[in-house]
């Protein structure tokens, strides 16, 4: 079994569209993907649509903007109720946000002299919620960065760089609770990614695991074997699960789905916590 628990699609800043990422998925061999879009739930149904004559399971899920501690950190939701309203109306208050975000931060961009418009940053994204890897995108358009990866300096788009604007984030104690209320589980995704700054501390990490958190994401592009060993050793004492997944986004990250993956035995006893949502198969 091949297990891939974070994936995105142009419903957020993929580019796959989310039958695509279903298509590269069985090529990738995998036999388990979860869709995780940021703050949506909008891809679900085509990717769901798209496994019709396929063997692929679907793991209905999102990644959600979270700050505690004046660190933005990401929380990964599995099988919840997408209709629950309190959880539901978070997400949407948080998409709303990254619009004027997105518009604060093009307009940065162009004080900085950087010739991108708000136009081409929302022809990019399409229908996805919009972010900054696609403002990144526009950037790499315009011939200001060489790639995506070159936007997310201290001088363009990283945490805290010269045209960086913070979005609604919702503190990850509510987010657990949140998911949980809508019958989903809470993982949070790669809690040891220092090249994006900051990271959470281990107490408030165990103040979440007691808060209802399910488990860490460890196995991940980001955290290299020493940040992974001493994830284990946390997880294992906070009574967490151990999870791993690619974080692939189609062409906008150099990650191949399946990169990393999860233990079968791990994500049976995800799914067996989960009441608000069943995995999909076709
Ligand atoms: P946003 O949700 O708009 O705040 O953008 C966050 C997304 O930007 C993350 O999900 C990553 O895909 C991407 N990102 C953040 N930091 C970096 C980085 N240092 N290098 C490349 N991509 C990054
Ligand atoms: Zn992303
Ligand atoms: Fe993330
Ligand atoms: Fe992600």
């Amino acid at each position: 079994m091949r297990i891939d628990l974070h994936a995105h699609s142009n419903a957020s800043d993929g580019t796959d569209s989310p039958a695509e990422l279903v298509r590269n998925a069985v090529v990738a061999g995998l036999d388990v993907v979860a869709l995780t879009d940021h703050d949506t739930t909008a891809g679900w149904a085509e990717a769901a649509e798209a496994l019709h004559g396929t063997a692929l399971t679907l793991v209905p899920g999102a990644e959600l903007s979270c700050r505690v501690e004046g660190i933005s950190m990401h929380m990964l939701a599995y099988l919840f109720d997408p209709e629950e309203p309190a959880f539901a109306r978070e997400r949407e208050l948080v998409r709303t946000d990254r619009v004027r975000r997105a518009q604060a931060i093009v307009e940065r961009c162009r004080a900085l002299g950087a010739p991108v418009t708000w136009e081409q940053v929302e022809r990019i994204a399409g229908r996805g919620a919009v972010g900054r890897p696609h403002i990144a995108s526009a950037l790499v358009e315009a011939g200001v960065v060489a790639d995506v990866d070159a936007a997310f300096t201290k001088d363009w788009l990283a945490n805290g760089g010269r045209a960086d604007v913070p979005k609604r984030e919702t503190d990850p104690a509510e987010a657990i609770a949140l998911v949980r209320g809508a019958g989903g589980v809470a993982v949070f995704a790669h809690p040891g990614a220092s090249k994006r700054g900051r990271t959470v501390s281990e107490a408030t990490i165990a103040d979440l695991a007691a808060a209802g958190l399910t488990g860490l994401e460890i196995d991940h592009m980001d955290h290299d074997e020493e940040t992974r060993a001493r994830l284990r050793g946390l997880a294992a004492e906070l009574g967490l699960l151990a999870t791993g997944s690619s974080d692939y986004h189609g062409s906008r990250k150099a990650v191949s789905l399946g990169a990393n993956t999860t233990d079968p035995a791990v994500y049976e006893a995800l799914v067996g916590l989960a009441t608000g949502a069943k995995p999909i198969t076709g």
